[in-house]
């Protein structure tokens, strides 16, 4: 899928989840609110109907006292006959509403049944039951009561029509009044109940009101920890790849064009991979290229300057006694530059015969002692032009091991021209040479400009020159010190080096005495 696409759809898909969970929360803490109001609405309607109730059942008791006082009949009948209608109607719609209420509207009962079954669980106390079925009586008994008191009050209203005052007051004192004055209690006690239900499911709403809170900020949270790992995933997806392409263009700036990317994504990044490999393809081809180019034109080089080299010896060597001294001054020069123009030829193939991976090394039994001086006595022309003075401190005159003589020397070298080129006239450098078995130690310290430090990394790297060369405009190309970290690395070796600018510059190279322990390379974890 294309990068463009990926991002949009996880951005997305969190943004729908983020959006449908506030709408759910929304939605959620509405539907409580709403049922705390309509519950709280309900229970105080109740609360005032009762009263009214209780009201309507004083008026009716004292119209029935009325009743038995002296005075008009008729429109006292008349009157309490109003005040028993009014009683009953008012009854009958508040008896179905106190139904209604508490055993078929419950707006507690509709939230658990949808989302809070198991929420609520705990919650519902059984209280609330409880205090149904005890509304539910007290309504029976009011019911009763009031059936009673309804029937007392008409059989009085027909004695008194009847003109019976006797038979009207034994209804009176043993039916109607007790019956009134039980149906009073039993109103208050309705209202007393109801209040108190009202009041614990309140509670219990509160209860509920805050465990939905809790339970809506958990899936926040746990929306939010999804969300984060969305994220990372998808940001891992995206960064991978562009990290495995960095570690190529990286490898590439060091010249290992041996770049291949395993997994490619099917997106811009996968498409970039694609191109870069290709890149790096033509790269290695060029390059491989380019030094048999080099190699073939170097080896060509060699038989002129071998000429130059046998007949600048043939012309010493017949002068002899009668050279003078500007005569020495020139052959000085021609050895000189036939030195440098050797050592560059050298570096070229060696270097060529790396990157094409031909090196191989000529193990022979060797005095590195001897190598070390002919390799001196070699460079002393361009040793003597800086007037410059050499200590060497040996461990023993001679010292026997197993490994390439010739490389060896370039090692020597390689370091010795560094050392003089990069010091002043007139300075000291100090080289030593000693052994402990089962490894030699070669070192050589000079007193010169010193390599700043944040480049000391690079400069085994191939044609790497640090900025130093260039502020004294020392010639070179860059490849001594990587074919000698490679003639070191091939001998199963290492080499370090400490450098301060202004002071100087210490190369210490360590070599296993023989080929077995060079090829084991056991020692370099010692
Ligand atoms: P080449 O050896 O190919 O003629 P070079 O001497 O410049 O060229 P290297 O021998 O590979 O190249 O050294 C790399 C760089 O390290 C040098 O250009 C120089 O900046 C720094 N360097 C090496 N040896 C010394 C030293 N003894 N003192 C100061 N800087 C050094
Ligand atoms: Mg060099």
């Amino acid at each position: 899928m294309k990068l463009k696409y990926k991002l949009f759809f996880s951005y997305l898909i969190l943004i729908l989840l983020f959006t449908i969970s506030l709408l759910w929360l929304f939605l959620e803490m509405r539907e409580l609110t709403l049922t705390l109001r309509r519950h709280v609405q309900q229970d105080v309607g109740s609360i005032i109907d009762l009263s009214g109730q209780l009201q309507i059942l004083e008026d009716l008791n004292a119209d029935y006292i009325l009743l038995f006082l002296p005075g008009n009949s008729t429109d006292k009948i008349l009157r309490l006959e109003r005040t028993r209608l009014k009683y009953a109607s008012h009854w009958e719609s508040l008896k179905q509403r106190l139904f209604r209420k508490n055993f078929y509207h419950s707006g507690l009962d509709a939230i658990t049944d949808r989302f809070y079954r198991a929420l609520t669980q705990n919650l519902q106390n059984n209280s609330d039951r409880k205090m149904n079925s005890r509304v539910r009586t007290l309504i029976g008994q009011v019911d009763n009561l009031w059936l009673q008191v309804n029937a007392g009050l008409k059989a009085s209203i027909a004695a008194f029509r009847k003109q019976n005052l006797q038979q009207a007051r034994y209804l009176r004192d043993v039916k109607v009044k007790n019956k009134i004055q039980e149906l009073r209690t039993h109103l208050a006690t309705l209202n007393r109940v109801i209040g108190k239900q009202s009041i614990e499911r309140s509670k219990r709403m509160t209860a509920i009101a805050a465990k939905t809170e809790s339970l809506i900020w958990a899936t926040e949270i746990g929306l939010l920890l999804f969300a984060i790992l969305i994220a990372f995933v998808v940001a891992r997806k995206i960064t991978k790849p562009v990290e495995v392409l960095k570690d190529s263009v990286q490898r590439m700036a060091m010249h290992d064009f041996n770049v291949e990317i395993p997994k490619k994504s099917n997106d811009e990044i996968g498409e970039l991979s694609k191109d870069f490999e290709q890149l790096s393809k033509r790269l290695r081809e060029a390059d491989r290229f380019k030094s048999a180019m080099l190699s073939q034109f170097t080896h060509e080089m060699k038989s002129p300057l071998g000429s130059i080299k046998q007949a600048t010896q043939l012309l010493e060597q017949s002068l002899k006694k009668d050279i003078n001294p500007t005569q020495r001054r020139f052959l000085d020069i021609i050895k000189g530059n036939y030195q440098t123009l050797q050592r560059l030829i050298t570096n070229i193939l060696h270097t060529t015969a790396y990157d094409i991976g031909q090196i191989q090394l000529k193990y022979q039994k060797v005095d590195v002692v001897r190598l070390m001086a002919e390799q001196l006595v070699y460079l002393s022309p361009m040793i003597k032009e800086k007037e410059i003075k050499v200590n060497i401190k040996l461990s023993a005159k001679k010292i026997e091991c197993e490994l390439d003589g010739e490389k060896f020397k370039e090692i020597v070298q390689n370091l010795v021209t560094n050392a003089v080129k990069f010091s002043a006239p007139k300075t000291e450098i100090d080289i030593s040479l000693r052994e402990k078995f089962p490894l030699i130690f070669f070192s050589i310290k000079d007193h010169g400009i010193g390599i700043p430090e944040k480049e000391i990394p690079y400069i085994f790297e191939k044609m790497y020159r640090a900025s130093n060369s260039e502020k004294i405009s020392v010639k070179g190309t860059g490849l001594g010190l990587y074919i000698v970290s490679q003639i070191v690395r091939a001998h199963g070796g290492r080499i370090k080096v400490k450098s301060t600018v202004g002071k100087g510059t210490e190369f210490r190279v360590t070599i296993p005495k023989n080929r077995k322990l060079a090829e084991e390379g056991g020692w370099l974890d010692a």
